[in-house]
């Protein structure tokens, strides 16, 4: 491919320490022949070869080139180099969804034998991965709780080879204290793998912690507009060239468009995350001690059991508010049907604002034991605040809670 006026990659980030915000709109595959200002969408599934040598040199890894889109492609490559840019990481693979960025991280590093530690509050799927299908490879695991340092010491066994963490957890937005834990994976030599999804590396940059890997769902906030599938793997490079070389044989590539989504939707990060994080807090200190509810959850919020720990490990609360019916169950039927201007729906981090009740949805594969663990209570409701004016955000609460009370 001909790259007259940039031979190079444009990073920002190569440039005079530039910040978040530049490094998110300024980082940009080359531009081709054709002088476009946008990244255009390379939509295909191979590339062509010089010449019979460059076809050998390709496949023999001597030279670095785009061969096939399984691979790498142009669109991945641009937002996997954002992303690694602004969480500080040496290195990155793009993937499918933010699943397979899990199962990856984890199957490329994990053998018959071996034990993964893991914070017990987890999204439903990477429980279900855990807990039902790497035993089927013969990996064990184990739960800590997040809070207490003891329980993470006296369950790290010799086999123990990989540490498991998402903070703050979806949905009880639980936290998990990343210097203390990425300092004892230090020195137990044990990588700590952080799922990033609800801070986003504007709020929280885990590696800086001591952290081996970030996964991400950028199905979530990155994309932040409800369009997009989408995960990535960064951190270590080493750890980055296993999980590379299992996600290039097991196929769990992000397709060129969505990439090119992606890549877009990074440059507005920030400015999306300052809105979500400002209306979360605005939405949670309103609804905090509402006769309708037992409580409130916000990281940011001084009532929440670990807000000092919030305000050391992040930039801001994020956009995820929990609320717990008084009622249960039922109130929160009626809530959710009563609702007219928030979705009811199981995604999160999007303009809209998303309504979810974990129970009968995104956690109804755990027992009830499992969920009352992590918090998950019949009551609660997860509030994916988004970007509309927040006083209409919350009239529709407050009516959908009125309601709920002759519905239920
Ligand atoms: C949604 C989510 C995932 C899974 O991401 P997908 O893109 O839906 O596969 C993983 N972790 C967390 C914390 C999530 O919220």
């Amino acid at each position: 491919m001909t790259r007259p006026d940039s031979p190079t990659r444009t990073t920002a980030a190569e440039a005079t320490d530039p910040h978040f915000e530049t490094i998110a709109v300024r980082t940009q595959v080359p531009r081709t022949a054709e002088r476009e200002h946008s990244v255009p969408l390379f939509l295909t599934s191979s590339f062509v070869f010089d010449s019979a040598e460059h076809a050998r040199a390709l496949f023999a890894d001597e030279v670095e080139g785009n061969v096939y889109s399984r691979y790498a492609n142009p669109n991945t490559d641009e937002f996997v180099h954002k992303l690694c840019a602004l969480e500080g990481a040496e290195d990155g693979i793009a993937t499918a969804s933010g699943m397979a960025a899990v199962f990856t991280a984890l199957a490329s590093r994990l053998s018959a034998g071996d034990h993964v530690l893991a914070s017990r509050a987890l999204f439903g799927s990477t429980h279900q991965i855990l807990t039902r299908i790497l035993p089927k490879w013969g990996v064990t695991w184990s739960y800590a709780d997040a809070t207490n340092p003891e329980s993470w010491t006296s369950q790290i066994t010799p086999a123990t080879r990989l540490l498991f963490v998402e903070t703050p957890s979806n949905p009880g937005l639980e936290l998990v204290d990343l210097k203390w834990l990425g300092t004892l994976a230090r020195e137990r030599g044990i990588p700590l793998v952080v799922d990033n999804c609800f801070a986003t590396p504007y709020l929280q940059r885990p590696l800086a912690w001591g952290a081996s890997l970030v996964v991400h769902s950028a199905t979530k906030f990155i994309d932040g507009q409800g369009r997009t599938l989408g995960g990535a793997i960064v951190g270590d490079k080493a750890m980055v060239a296993d999980a590379r070389y299992f996600a290039r044989h097991t196929g769990p590539a992000l397709s060129p468009f969505n990439a090119w989504t992606l890549s877009k939707s990074l440059e507005t990060l920030a400015v999306r995350m300052d809105r979500h994080c400002a209306n979360a807090l605005a939405l949670a200190t309103h609804f905090e001690g509402h006769p309708a509810l037992d409580s409130v959850r916000y990281p940011f919020l001084p009532s929440h059991p670990q807000y000092a720990l919030a305000k050391q490990q992040m930039q801001a609360g994020g956009g995820i508010v929990v609320l717990v019916l008084r009622g249960g169950i039922e109130r929160c039927r009626g809530f959710l049907d009563a609702l007219q201007l928030c979705s009811h729906s199981p995604n999160l981090g999007d303009t809209r604002t998303i309504v979810t009740h974990p129970t009968s949805t995104t956690h109804s594969k755990l027992t009830e034991a499992e969920r009352q663990q992590v918090g998950i209570v019949p009551g609660l409701v997860r509030i994916s605040v988004g970007l509309e004016h927040v006083g209409d955000v919350i009239a529709d609460l407050e009516q959908a809670l009125d309601r709920s009370r002759e519905l239920s």
